[in-house]
């Protein structure tokens, strides 16, 4: 497995294997790898004939009170854990070597990155499509897999590939859960041991939702029931609980699927989750 730790290193070693027509798949994290990164990985590793990840905790995408300096990082455990699933190139930058220069050029989200996490957030997503952009021209990747847990990620994701004309092909795989329902996440760690047990009322308040909206019950309903869960627990301090078009993330249509997204403080700890409803007939 090739460590890269420059963009000049990864060019040098991917621009030959574009040229001999090797498929590449592209894994962004930001390291503490976890079940949910390593399921793309697989998802790669199936699709792809060669396989880059990146490790970079992007400082870009963090607010001035976030976790930035204490987000959890374990480079060696990251590296032999990529090793162990035949990843072929790791690509671990400084903050440095990502933002020579002191660079100003960011990319705009527009309105999309505006609402739930991004009103939560201010300039989050600028930082997550701005360093996805430069990902993706330093790797060339034409596959590049994302996980559903960060759904409104992929939704500005795949509206600035095609906005921009990125030439690569967007994967998403399914949220990978702990047997109690939470969603794997790096930020987890930080959960003490009550927390942990706490955290699982996110699972509940989206199961509830999904109830009411499998019921024929509104799109309000949906949002109240979700928010009247997450409150009833001791501890936890919701920010929003939102049914939305899963790829506008404005209001839904009357067709197609709703995505029920939540997010709140239990403890310190931040943690998001969602889950698409499919609602079979006519609201
Ligand atoms: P992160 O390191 O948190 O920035 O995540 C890197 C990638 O892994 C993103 O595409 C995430 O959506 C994805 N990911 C994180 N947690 C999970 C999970 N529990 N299941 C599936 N994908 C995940």
């Amino acid at each position: 497995m090739i460590i890269a730790r420059t963009v000049a290193e990864v060019r040098a070693e991917l621009r030959p294997l574009r040229l001999a027509g090797r498929r590449i798949g592209f894994v962004p994290t930001m390291g503490a790898l976890h079940e949910g990164h390593l399921s793309l990985v697989r998802a790669a590793r199936q699709a792809c004939d060669y396989v880059v990840v990146s490790i970079f905790v992007n400082p870009l995408q963090f607010g001035p009170r976030e976790d930035f300096h204490t987000y959890p990082r374990d480079e060696p455990a990251d590296l032999a854990v990529a090793g162990q699933h035949r990843v072929d190139m790791v690509f671990s930058p400084s903050v440095d070597e990502m933002y020579p220069d002191r660079s100003t050029t960011t990319v705009a989200v527009g309105t999309i990155g505006d609402v739930l996490e991004g009103e939560v957030r201010p300039g989050h997503f600028a930082g997550v499509v701005t360093v996805v952009a430069k990902l993706f021209n330093i790797v060339e990747p034409q596959v590049a897999f994302f996980g559903r847990k960060d759904a409104q990620q992929v939704a500005v994701v795949r509206r600035m590939v095609t906005d921009l004309s990125f030439d690569v092909e967007i994967v998403t795989c399914p949220t990978v859960r702990a047997p109690d329902g939470l969603a794997l996440s790096s930020r987890n760690s930080y959960l003490s041991r009550e927390e942990r047990t706490r955290a699982a009322v996110i699972q509940r308040a989206l199961g509830a939702g999904e109830r009411v909206l499998r019921t024929a019950g509104s799109r309000e309903e949906a949002e109240k029931r979700m928010w009247d869960v997450l409150i009833s627990e001791e501890g936890v301090d919701p920010d929003y609980a939102a049914a939305v078009d899963p790829s506008s993330f404005g209001p839904p249509g009357p067709h197609g699927p709703i995505l029920l997204a939540v997010a709140g403080r239990v403890g310190p700890t931040r943690l998001i989750d969602n889950v698409l409803v499919e609602v079979p007939e006519e609201r």
